[in-house]
């Protein structure tokens, strides 16, 4: 890799902990916003993008519904359309912008549909559509009956992750990134950060960022904190087969509730997720209460791989679908398929919750990142919690961080929701997760 340095870098202005999203977006915003910054990126594995990205289904979205969300991936979404100009000539990012189609088949779910495009055209989303059954029928004729309505993001689309964490890495040409490095420590003294400790050497810095995905906590620990984070495995597999009838530029389609996903992956083949009910039940004794949350991460990720994952997934799609578009009933999707797992990462309740007027605290699942500096512990940076949407929102989210670092102004008002005392934001909420999936709990 050209940032590999020839000599151990023992000073550095910050460094970054994780390669990652978080880590190559905080790097490549770190460079642009100050050029020649010396940083200098720490991955554990022998290559970047060794973590969730791996698992992800590497989609984006235009539509959110906290302001904060919506800025943050637009503001991205402009830096995928434009990978000239941001990350130099000829930088290729697999970007295909075929959109989101959330599908209703009942009244109910067409009514829930309308109301969610209205209230989104309201906040301003003026490219938001609600597709009645004629406007599905014309404009996707090879989707089935069974579905009478849409909520329809065009915005939104697909990359390929690796090709945006490697994009990231070459454009920060002044960045050394230091790869296969087992063990890092964070130095404190007096409450300031002092630099990073690695089998290789010591490496003085004023600044350390924190990017390590599931692993972060055990990293803020180094430095005698805990951080506010939790986890919870998901899983998507790819088929290298699709039903002809759902066409290579057909849309990402989302199910009614619990919400399977499915969208077209290269020419032939189909990618799927679900963000099915879970808890830690297999790994505690008879009688013990199960979590629906982990604090610490098991590796490989791949342990909470569920063998049921697939079929139960294609068969939440036939039985809302119908067996005719998609064909979802068809054994082969299952054929020769790719399972994968990785950790979403989300606030715990210390920083996720709304307070009530009896004065109690009530957590809620939050979509919101940390992106803020450490109260406590001078020159510590967190780019953490990415939940389900950490590849599409990684180009903002690196600015964000890299404006916290600098010192400078954040590019707009509404990135202080990111900040990791602010416990509570309006509809902070419109990840795909679901609690009604409990028959098909995996
Ligand atoms: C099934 C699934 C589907 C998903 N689908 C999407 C999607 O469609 N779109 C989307 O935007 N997001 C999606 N995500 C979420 C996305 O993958 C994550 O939000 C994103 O990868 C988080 O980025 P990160 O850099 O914080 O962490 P990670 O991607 O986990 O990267 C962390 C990096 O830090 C490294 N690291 C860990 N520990 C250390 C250490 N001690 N020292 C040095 N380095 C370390 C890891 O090796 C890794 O390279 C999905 C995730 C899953 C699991």
């Amino acid at each position: 890799m050209a940032n590999t340095p020839a000599e151990f870098p023992s000073t550095a202005d910050v460094v970054i902990i994780g390669g990652g999203p978080a880590g190559t977006g905080a790097l490549w915003a770190l460079e642009r916003a100050h050029p020649g910054i010396k940083a200098v990126l720490i991955e554990r594995a022998p290559q970047l993008g060794s973590g969730a990205s791996n698992a992800s289904l590497e989609n984006f979205r235009s539509i959110w519904n906290a302001r904060c969300n919506i800025v943050m991936m637009s503001r991205s979404i402009e830096v995928f359309k434009n990978p000239d100009e941001y990350f130099g000539e000829g930088t290729q990012l697999g970007v295909k912008q075929r959109g989101y189609l959330f599908c209703g088949i009942t009244e109910k779910q067409a009514a829930k549909l309308r109301a969610d495009v209205e209230h989104l055209q309201q906040i301003g989303l003026s490219h938001a559509e609600y597709l009645d059954e004629a406007a599905i029928r014309s404009r996707f004729p090879w989707l089935n009956h069974t579905v009478i309505a849409g909520k329809y993001d065009p915005h939104a689309g697909w990359l390929d992750s690796y090709a945006l964490i490697s994009a990231f890495a070459r454009a920060a040409q002044n960045a050394s990134i230091l790869l296969d490095v087992a063990k890092v420590e964070i130095r404190v003294s007096s409450g300031k950060v002092e630099g990073v400790q690695t089998p290789s050497g010591f490496i003085t810095s004023p600044n350390v960022l924190i990017a390590a995905g599931a692993d972060s906590r055990n990293i803020g620990r180094t430095a005698g904190i805990e951080l506010p984070i939790v986890m919870r495995p998901r899983q998507s597999f790819t088929s290298p087969w699709r039903h002809p009838e759902y066409p290579e530029d057909g849309p990402m389609l989302i199910g009614p509730a619990p919400f399977p996903h499915v969208r077209p992956e290269a020419q032939t083949g189909a990618i799927f997720g679900y963000e099915y009910s879970w808890n830690d039940k297999k790994f505690r004794e008879q009688g013990e209460p199960a979590e629906r949350e982990l604090i610490d991460p098991i590796y490989p990720a791949d342990v909470w791989k569920d063998p049921r994952f697939p079929s139960v997934t294609l068969y939440l799609f036939a039985r809302k679908f119908g067996d005719v578009s998609g064909g979802f009933a068809s054994p082969q999707y299952l054929r020769g398929i790719d399972h994968r797992a990785g950790y979403y990462v989300y606030r715990d309740e210390t920083t996720a919750y709304e307070l009530m007027p009896d004065g109690t605290h009530l957590p809620y699942e939050s979509q919101r990142a940390i992106l803020d500096s450490h109260p406590e512990i001078n020159g510590l940076f967190l780019s953490v919690a990415h939940v389900g949407h950490g590849i599409m929102s990684s180009p903002a989210a690196g600015e964000i961080i890299a404006s916290k670092i600098l010192g400078q102004p954040l590019a707009d008002p509404s990135y202080a929701d990111f900040g990791y005392n602010v416990h509570f934001v309006e509809h902070d909420s419109s990840g795909l997760a679901s609690d009604e999936a409990v028959n098909l709990q995996l």
